[in-house]
């Protein structure tokens, strides 16, 4: 079997021509959405994703702030900027970028984004609803995730799902919009015994491990849907997932490739909550 590919870039370069649309659309109403990204020193990673976001939110129309933070900016000084923020009636959603170097308190700072401006879903009071299935923002990564999902047309409803990796970005609130999609969900992580066991029952795969290639062909069930997170550079500079492509296309039914898969839907989805944000904050 040769697994159809689920194209994350054409995808989410078609909702954001759609955003821009109704950007376009909002701001005949006066309303000028807008986005800031806050970044404290100067990791390359960090610096190039700020850049991507910057970049598109630019293209779709939003009104584009980044805040760039020298390394040693003291947790008072970022406490001010994120008020700052929480203010600035052009401002309807911002993020700062993650991670935060120490000693700054990521959780202090996370918790002092006000909700209503947090596209990010990195709140508690975000975590909470998204928990219990209320209305609000959903995490960039798993909403991305769940849209490519969703475009493959395959139901989600009743198959089973199993999602490596626990982390508070990507693994736990992606088991969470699957269960509410009524999946059956597994959680793996590090300390479960039999991945590939797992795995084998899998309709549908969420690898979020942060291991090259670590899920292969001969661990899938044949036919299943694989979303690949993953984002990992070689010592060569080439990047590639958290699943091996080449073998896992040969079982699987559907996959994301790395790059142009999960990538580009997690700054739409980031796009797609500002959009939504600037309409609850404007009523609209
Ligand atoms: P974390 O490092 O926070 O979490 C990794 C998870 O993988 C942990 O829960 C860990 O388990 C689990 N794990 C580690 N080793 C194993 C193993 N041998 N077997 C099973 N599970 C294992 O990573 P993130 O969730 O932040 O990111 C995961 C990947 O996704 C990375 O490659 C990252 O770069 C990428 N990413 C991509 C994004 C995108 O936009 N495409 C956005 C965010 C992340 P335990 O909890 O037990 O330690």
């Amino acid at each position: 079997m040769s697994a159809q590919i689920i194209d994350g870039q054409a995808i989410a370069m078609e909702i954001r021509l759609a955003l821009k649309q109704e950007v376009e659309a909002l701001k005949q109403k006066g309303i000028f959405p807008g986005l800031a990204v806050i970044m404290v020193g100067d990791n390359p990673a960090s610096q190039l994703y700020v850049k991507m976001k910057e970049k598109a939110a630019q293209e779709i129309g939003l009104h584009s702030v980044v805040r760039l933070k020298p390394t040693g900016t003291t947790q008072e000084e970022l406490m001010r900027e994120i008020e700052e923020m929480n203010e600035d009636p052009r401002i309807h959603g911002y993020m700062v970028q993650l991670p935060l170097a120490e000693p700054l308190r990521e959780r202090e700072i996370l918790e002092a984004i006000r909700p209503v401006k947090d596209v990010d879903c990195f709140h508690p009071y975000n975590v909470g609803r998204l928990l219990i299935g209320e209305t609000g923002f959903k995490p960039c990564t798993p909403l991305g995730c769940i849209t490519l999902l969703e475009r493959t047309g395959v139901p989600i409803e009743g198959k089973k799902a199993v999602v490596v990796g626990r982390s508070n970005i990507v693994g736990k609130p992606m088991a969470i919009l699957l269960m509410h999609r009524n999946a059956t969900v597994a959680i793996c992580h590090s300390k479960t015994r039999d991945l590939a066991a797992e795995l084998r029952q899998a309709d549908i795969v969420v690898a979020a491990v942060g291991i090259p290639r670590f899920i292969t062909g001969e661990m899938l069930k044949p036919g299943a849907v694989v979303i690949d997170v993953g984002i990992n550079r070689l010592p060569d500079g080439k990047v590639v997932g958290d699943v091996d492509f080449v073998s896992a296309s040969q079982v699987a039914g559907w996959i994301t490739p790395v790059p142009r898969g999960v990538g580009p839907m997690t700054i739409t989805m980031l796009l797609k909550n500002t959009v939504e944000a600037a309409k609850n904050q404007c009523k609209i």
